[in-house]
């Protein structure tokens, strides 16, 4: 088996899909994905990175790794970590040409591949999707078309559905993200920055058939905190343009107050007036300080430096790879972004 692995070298497409609790959804997503890609006819493997789930997900992916181990690689976390850090571990072992991330649940269905790596040989180096037909709930709806406006208008990068994991990079974009050791990101617009030729296509949406979103209210709004500090620092920006316009507009009201006192005597009306002003002040002034704190904070967790991730074991019969990967991480100690805790060998 590693013989015939070997000789064949790095297949030309990797697919990364991060799995967190998604036991109720593998066994469609493995028969319709190892279907579309068989028929492909390109040689490929599939990363799978579980994020730490306590369902059966890791039984049902070693399982996989045990049925298809020439085109399977299983890496298991030690805890969760979040998706993201799920795809940057995935980007890690991925070896392929083209690399496609997809989610574990469906939505994307895995049907549309074959015309991401057309897009992909065709020269882009970077092949983003637009949901058609967004297939969730309307306010999730809403608020990705909030963030993609703020996205739009404060950073450089031009998606038109940053939500979307269905996406093809090129190997270079890839080794470019693996370089980048931020802690906290949002993987396809980080790609995107690194992308020479962008394109990107329709694929269909599906609601979700099985299980449930894996994204609270918070981790949703802590991970598109994730895209806009991770990519602009022009919120903190507005917020002193803003600052010194209030103390304009406040100085200029001082100066009225102190030249009326003068002429016309001592002001008790408007009371409540200078409250409503006051109120909407603080809470501007407690934004500013919670802003500045999603800032410090992701500055904190950057300078301490700590794994994105821990591994708790690679699954993986192509061993051919390992010490490629392991040369490049001794040479650069301090880049390595996860540790592995142990590693796991399949070749059974
Ligand atoms: N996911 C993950 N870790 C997490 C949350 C989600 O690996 O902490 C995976 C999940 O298993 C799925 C993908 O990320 O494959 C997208 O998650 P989900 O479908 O729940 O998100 P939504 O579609 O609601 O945005
Ligand atoms: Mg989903």
């Amino acid at each position: 088996m590693r013989g015939t692995l070997q000789a064949r070298g790095r297949p030309e497409v990797s697919i990364v899909v991060p799995v967190f609790n998604e036991e109720a959804s593998l066994p469609a997503l493995f028969a319709r994905l190892y279907g579309t890609l068989d028929r492909l006819g390109a040689p490929y493997e599939c990363v799978f990175v579980d994020d730490g789930s306590r369902d059966r997900s890791a039984a049902l992916l070693r399982g996989q790794q045990q049925a298809r181990p020439a085109e399977t690689r299983v890496v298991l976390f030690q805890r969760n970590f979040g998706q993201h850090a799920a795809i940057l571990a995935g980007f890690e072992y991925a070896a392929g040409e083209i690399i496609v991330t997809l989610d574990a649940d469906l939505q994307n269905p895995p049907e549309e591949i074959p015309r991401l790596i057309e897009t992909a040989r065709a020269g882009h180096d970077y092949v983003g999707t637009i949901r058609r037909g967004r297939q969730d709930h309307w306010a999730r709806r809403w608020m990705s078309r909030a963030i993609n406006i703020v996205r739009d208008r404060t950073t450089q990068i031009r998606l038109a559905d940053q939500g979307c994991m269905l996406r093809a990079y090129s190997r270079a974009v890839v080794e470019a993200v693996n370089a980048s050791p931020e802690v906290n990101t949002f993987i396809p617009a980080l790609a995107y920055l690194y992308a020479r030729d962008p394109a990107e296509i329709e694929v269909a949406h599906e609601p979700r058939r099985a299980g449930e979103s894996k994204y609270s209210l918070y981790k949703l709004v802590r991970l598109n905190f994730d895209l806009i500090t991770g990519f602009t620092a022009m919120p903190l920006q507005l917020f002193s343009m803003l600052g010194m316009a209030v103390s304009a507009i406040a100085g200029v009201f001082v100066a009225y107050l102190a030249l009326r006192r003068l002429i016309v005597g001592p002001e008790v009306q408007g009371l409540f007036t200078l409250f409503g002003i006051n109120f909407f002040l603080v809470g501007l002034a407690l934004f500013g300080i919670g802003l500045i704190g999603e800032y410090v904070g992701r500055i904190y967790e950057q300078v301490r430096g700590r794994p994105r991730y821990l591994i708790a074991a690679v699954l993986d019969s192509t061993e051919a790879r390992k010490p490629e990967r392991e040369t490049a991480r001794a040479a650069e100690p301090a880049r390595a972004p996860g540790r592995e805790a142990a590693r796991e060998a399949s070749d059974v």
